[in-house]
């Protein structure tokens, strides 16, 4: 095997005046002159439809539809499994080398021919700014598809057992038997990519269920992995609405794996509809990443503006709508005054903005209706709670776009539910607690949630440090020491949690592809 140098993408900054300004901006304007008709894609083949079709509007400007597509129906689904079936084998025994070809070259092919496709498509259909797709669309996606071949690489080469004179042992790495359903978000293009090219690299075929509200990135991702060589079959495109697909594909006896991030609660609907099965040739693998609630830790002894600024950054960027945004604060109460006095000061120089017009803007909306509804009706609820005081924001707008400010609430109560509800999107919660009560606000923090997907610590302590690791242990898939709780870099920290944030199987580590094999020992006598 050649050698492997594989490095992240690096992010562009988009000067005004560079060229890839200009280019985005001229990717900008194309996919918004014309709307575009998505079919799907199935055994390689383009499906496009006459009737049922969805639309995707834009968030920004939600007049503004960027798409019609074809939503799958029973028939598509079932084709789009016996593609999966059909294709596998010849796609199982390529090498690595020649399946790992097709990745690398689909990373190259983002981040250099399709990046103003990828990054426009992006920040259209997903509301966000230049920064944040880039880190996403190109950085991240670019990385997940590199780095596990780098993992499948050094996977496929452990041998785990001796052999002796006249006995050789040895491993192999099954892709599972079955199909693998991928079902994805629309707050990460890099995500949606990784749910189904990590199985895939492998030898795995998918079934690939793209969230409403981000088509046409992901239509686009679909044709550059066609373009970089996948075989057709390995990987399906089928939009459409959930259940029914589901329960399509669960009813297949050849369902093998979800690969899922989402909601909670779709996955924990998802999971109690497998294991109330026993259809299945094998038993399913389930591999999931869900909501947070995720938490800033501050301790008296934290770098104050840095600090400030990292809670800036992990509640508001992109609107909260990252599974590890910050959303619940610990404040002591000996800098807290400080630390408000500065939030709010930059908080007032951040406004909501149209991020396709001005593509550097700090937030953008959030990603529909449904979502802006509710937190909507979360910032209504709180100004009526006494238990609550809105500190900045509190406004919100859906006359143009979905746009809502960002919000900082206080609470006097460690135990509100506005520290355990996810929200998802931009509103952030703080309690302010007694200096001297540091081990119990970490205590209250780990158990006032039910997740355990992100958190910090912020503080130069190195005792306070030493117990929030210790006493935090299960609270953070995540967990970081004076950094915000957003921004997991593949093949620097492996991203997931457990509890009710999921499965902790890493997306962007080799734990996350052994999920994907099915391991088979080989004796061999002479
Ligand atoms: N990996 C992203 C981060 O660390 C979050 C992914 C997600 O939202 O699911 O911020």
């Amino acid at each position: 095997q050649a050698p492997l140098h594989i490095t992240n993408e690096p992010i562009k900054s988009f000067e005004s005046t560079s060229t890839d300004t200009v280019l985005l901006k001229k990717a900008l304007e194309k996919y918004q002159s014309k709307a575009l008709n998505i079919p799907l894609i199935i055994n390689g083949e383009k499906v496009f439809k006459d009737k049922d079709f969805g639309t995707q509007v834009n968030p920004s400007n939600h007049k503004q539809v960027l798409c019609t597509y074809a939503q799958a129906d029973a028939i598509d689904v079932q084709k789009a499994i016996d593609a999966s079936m059909d294709s596998k084998q010849r796609w199982a025994k390529m090498s690595l080398d020649e399946r790992a070809a097709i990745f690398l070259k689909a990373a190259d092919l983002i981040s250099t021919k399709y990046r103003y496709d990828m990054l426009a498509t992006t920040m259209l259909g997903q509301g966000k700014n230049v920064y944040q797709a880039e880190i996403d669309t190109i950085g991240e996606l670019a990385d997940f598809l590199r780095f596990n071949v780098k993992y499948a690489f050094e996977m496929y080469k452990q041998q785990p057992c001796e052999s002796t004179k006249g006995v050789w042992n040895r491993t192999e790495y099954r892709p599972l038997e079955g199909f693998v359903y991928a079902v994805s978000p629309f707050n990460f293009t890099a995500i949606a990519g990784n749910l189904f090219a990590a199985p895939a690299l492998l030898g795995n075929t998918c079934v690939w269920k793209p969230s409403a509200t981000a088509i046409l990135s992901n239509y686009l991702l679909m044709e550059i992995m066609l373009e970089a060589g996948l075989p057709k079959g390995v990987v399906s495109f089928i939009p459409g609405d959930a259940e029914k697909i589901t329960e399509r594909v669960l009813n297949d006896k050849n369902f093998a794996a979800l690969h899922f991030t989402g909601s909670t609660k779709v996955f924990k609907n998802l999971c109690k509809n497998i294991y109330s099965k026993s259809h299945y040739k094998e038993y399913p693998r389930i591999v999931g990443e869900t909501g947070g609630k995720n938490f800033h830790l501050v301790h008296e002894s934290c770098t104050l503006k840095h600090t400030v600024l990292s809670t800036l950054r992990g509640a508001f960027e992109y609107q909260g709508q990252k599974c590890s945004a910050t959303s619940r604060l610990y404040l002591p109460e000996s800098i807290s005054k400080e630390f408000i006095d500065m939030f709010k000061a930059y908080l007032n120089e951040i406004k909501t903005e149209d991020c396709n017009e001005n593509i550097k803007g700090f937030m953008g909306p959030v990603i529909h209706e449904q979502s802006f509804d509710k937190l909507a009706n979360a910032i209504e609820e709180a100004k009526k709670d006494p238990e609550l005081e809105i500190v900045s924001g509190g406004e919100y707008d859906k006359t143009k776009g979905f746009y809502v400010e960002p919000t900082l609430i206080r609470t006097s109560n460690p135990n509100h539910k506005f520290l355990k509800q996810e929200f998802f999107g931009p509103v952030l919660t703080y309690y302010v607690y007694p200096n001297d009560k540091f081990s119990e606000i970490c205590k209250i923090i780990d158990n006032t949630s039910d997740y355990g997907l992100t958190g910090s610590i912020f503080a130069q302590s190195r005792e306070a440090i030493l117990l929030a690791n210790e006493l935090l242990r299960y609270s953070a898939g995540n967990f970081y020491i004076n950094d915000k709780s957003t921004g997991a870099v593949v093949g620097q920290q492996s991203f997931g949690g457990s509890r009710q944030s999921g499965t902790c199987d890493k997306a962007g580590s080799g734990s996350l592809l052994t999920r994907f094999v099915s391991v088979r020992s080989i004796k061999e006598n002479f």
